[in-house]
């Protein structure tokens, strides 16, 4: 390993900086969003441009380190150790440029959401990003992107033109459909192992106002709620998104004031059409008469924080699924696992609806086409102390158990653990990934949350 001084000749290069264990903000700069997770790399390097980019990589590269890019630390847990490894996280990377006419965005690799769609919203154009505004552009983008839009248009990595990267030979290129184009199609499913991305271009879509919100219904009531709601899914057209979940909200500011420390069991849904119509198709869950039920016609801004994510870093630990359905049996048996009677301190366990264009392949599109599956599935506990932890990891075991007959695979966006990245993709694709690996770099500097060995 480098001594913390030889790092002053990357940061010398420099018109960033990079941060190591010997600096004042080394826990800072080295803070992920889920705070349970103590990332240590050999040390982080912060690029204010694409030379610094290219500066990191080549350093990296040199000194026999390994490098790991890094937007916002949303899905850091994945990694594993990287005392071998310079994490280079492009949070400065901040530039962000909208072409209404082009129904086109550019954004830099360190933005987030958050800053892209409420100025979008402002146009009639909204983008297929998810639920959290904190969430970074890149690693969603790099990695599918399940958003509240998808069923008609997909996931994002099918939205994206074009990608702005520095490859391991230290090259700064830019990748689309006509230049480089495995490199394209491998960047679109296989996020952090081909490069550092500088900043990516996509698409975005038509959408003056929608019909969206929340219902909220007793905690009590999820078996009911979510009866209804399983049976409902399958009818609805793909301009809807629909998600039910369990939720258990803490005291804290960042949750409205109505719901603020309370438990629910809640059903979201966005739909890209009329009130009327939007209400007619959610009757069947309506006419459970909600406690509250905030749906209305909106800008597509408001989707921005609907789903209620936490806006903070927090500890927490997770599980997911991806499944095919989920019958009346299963229902059954996820609240008798994690339900109102349980004692489940889960702060949340969400279904989401796919189908439509999740699970249609489009011409052109990346190494994550698609979804397979009708539900995805997430859930997350909020660790106090280790007491809390334990608690919330047996619940989410017993989560894991009920659903066990109905999992089809995984979305690795969700998965915040280190795994086998092999399970995310079809003999086929793993394949092709691996050999995209050894073209575009063989000597396997880059590391990605979840691993893409190069062939052999
Ligand atoms: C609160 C919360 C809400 C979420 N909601 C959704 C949702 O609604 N839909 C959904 O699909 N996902 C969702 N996710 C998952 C999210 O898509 C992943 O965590 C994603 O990886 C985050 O990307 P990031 O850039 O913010 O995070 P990071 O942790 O910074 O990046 C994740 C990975 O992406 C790659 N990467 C990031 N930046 C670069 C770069 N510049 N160059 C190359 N590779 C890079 C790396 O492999 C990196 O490890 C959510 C996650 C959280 C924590």
């Amino acid at each position: 390993m480098l001594a913390t001084s030889q790092f002053e000749t990357l940061s010398a290069q420099m018109r960033g900086r990079v941060v190591t264990s010997s600096d004042s903000d080394w826990d800072a700069a080295r803070q992920v969003f889920n705070l349970a997770t103590d990332l240590r790399p050999a040390a982080v390097a912060l690029p204010q441009d694409v030379r610094d980019v290219v500066a990191a990589v080549e350093y990296a590269r040199d000194n026999g380190l390994r490098v790991a890019s890094q937007a916002t630390g949303h899905n850091a847990d994945a990694y594993g150790a990287l005392e071998d490894t310079l994490l280079v996280d492009v949070r400065e990377l901040q530039e962000a440029s909208i072409d209404p006419r082009a129904r086109r965005v550019r954004a830099g690799a360190g933005v987030k959401w958050g800053r892209i769609a409420p100025k979008l919203s402002e146009h009639g154009l909204a983008a297929l990003h998810g639920s959290s505004p904190d969430v970074g552009v890149a690693g969603y983008s790099l990695g599918g992107g399940m958003g509240w839009l998808g069923r008609k248009h997909g996931l994002q990595a099918n939205s994206v033109t074009a990608i702005e990267l520095v490859t391991a030979d230290g090259r700064a290129i830019r990748v689309d459909g006509e230049h480089e184009t495995e490199l394209f199609w491998a960047l679109r499913g296989g996020n952090g192992n081909f490069g550092v991305v500088t900043a990516l271009e996509f698409a975005v879509y038509p959408v003056e106002e929608l019909y969206a919100g929340v219902m909220f219904f007793p905690f009590e009531r999820a078996a009911e709620v979510l009866h209804a709601w399983t049976a409902l899914v399958p009818t609805l057209p793909d301009e809807m998104m629909s998600w039910a979940s369990l939720l258990q909200f803490p005291d804290a500011p960042f949750v409205p004031e109505p719901v603020r420390g309370g438990s629910f069991t809640v059903v979201h849904g966005a739909f890209l059409g009329s009130e009327a119509e939007g209400r007619d198709l959610l009757r069947p869950v309506r006419e459970l008469s909600p406690a509250m039920d905030t749906f209305a016609m909106v800008p597509p801004a408001a989707l921005g924080d609907m789903a209620m994510d936490p806006p903070d870093p927090l500890p927490f630990v997770t599980t997911t699924a991806l499944l095919t359905d989920l019958p009346g049996v299963g229902v059954d048996e996820l609240v008798f696992a994690v339900g109102p009677d349980s004692g489940t301190n889960l702060a949340l366990v969400e279904l989401r609806q796919l189908g439509g264009a999740f699970g249609r392949e489009t011409p052109g599109a990346g190494a994550r086409a698609t979804l397979p599956g009708a539900l995805s599935l997430i859930a997350l506990g909020v660790r106090e102390d280790d007491e809390s932890e334990a608690t919330a990891r047996g619940y989410l075991e017993s989560l894991d158990r009920a659903v066990r007959p109905y999992r089809v695979g995984d979305y690795a966006n969700f998965v915040m653990e280190p795994t086998d990245t092999s399970r995310f993709f079809d003999a086929d694709t793993w394949a092709r990934l691996r050999r995209a690996k050894a073209l575009y770099d063989p000597s396997d500097l880059f590391r990605g949350n979840h691993h893409i060995p190069p062939a052999e």
